[in-house]
């Protein structure tokens, strides 16, 4: 039986890293994109010529009915989602200081409510069918808290809440909800920050002195979703190189 995985930001770093590590292991993989990006059919072709059949949809996560309609069409199309990956997320850095409610807003929106607006749709079928997989990628400064960022801060804090209650909610129906905080990954999120910010102030706070690769936790994503993970629920697995320890 083949499952059907469903990706937010699937286009993205670590997005990208999750898709074709489901594929590789047999899933069906579908992946959601920013309605307006106009570089879809470019990076499914480029993912088509390495051998990766993704099925993209439009979505605009933070928006409630954005994401009903896209799951429902994803449900019309290609089946009930077995595995729900919340990658989809954005950063607006700034002290508090100078956040204005529209950063706050976007924010919590694309990261958090996203969380809420791409479960609801799923769950209730996950439990009807008695198995499921639900995993909240939220961020080591979700755990610690970071300079400039109350917003997101907040948001990747909230996932951890929500995982943990809807976890006690579908347990006994064999869905598991868990979170992974990753620490530094070297993608276009984290790449943006000046080089010499990342070799003079974040790279030295990191134990294994380097940055992690999507690849590395889309292995994590990967054991999670699969059959020996079964017993794993309201979890949080960090992946940082030894930043975080709690
Ligand atoms: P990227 O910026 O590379 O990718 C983010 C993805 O989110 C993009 O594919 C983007 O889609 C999608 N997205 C953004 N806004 C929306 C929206 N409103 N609706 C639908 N999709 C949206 O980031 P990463 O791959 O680095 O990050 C992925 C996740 O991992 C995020 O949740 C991030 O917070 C988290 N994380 C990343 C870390 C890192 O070091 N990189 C560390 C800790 C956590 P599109 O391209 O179509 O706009």
């Amino acid at each position: 039986m083949t499952r059907l995985a469903l990706v937010t930001g699937g286009m993205g770093g670590l997005g990208e890293a999750i898709c074709i590590k489901l594929a590789a292991l047999g899933y069906q993989v579908v992946t959601t994109y920013s309605p307006g990006n106009t570089k879809v059919d470019e990076w499914l072709k480029l993912m088509k010529e390495s051998g990766y059949d993704f099925h993209a949809y439009p979505c605009d996560v933070s928006d409630y009915e954005s994401a009903q309609k896209c799951v429902a069409q994803i449900e019309k199309e290609m089946g009930p989602v077995d595995v729900l990956v919340n990658n989809a997320g954005i950063t607006r850095d700034m002290t508090f200081k100078r956040m204005d409610k529209p950063n706050w807003d976007a924010v919590i929106g694309t990261n958090l409510d996203s969380v809420f607006n791409m479960t609801k749709p799923v769950c209730d079928g996950m439990v009807e069918r008695g198995w499921g997989r639900i995993i909240n990628i939220s961020s080591v400064n979700g755990q610690k808290g970071a300079f400039g960022q109350t917003n997101y801060s907040a948001a990747k804090a909230g996932m951890h809440g929500f995982t943990k209650a809807l976890a006690l909610e579908v347990a006994r129906k064999a869905v598991t909800v868990n979170t992974i905080s990753p620490g530094y990954i070297g993608t276009k999120m984290v790449t943006a920050i000046p080089q010499d910010v990342l070799d003079t102030k974040i790279v030295p706070q990191i134990p294994m002195g380097r940055l992690g690769k999507p690849e590395e936790v889309a292995g994590l994503v990967a054991y999670l979703a699969s059959d020996e993970a079964a017993f794993v629920t309201g979890a949080n697995i960090a992946i940082n190189g030894g930043q975080h320890m709690s």
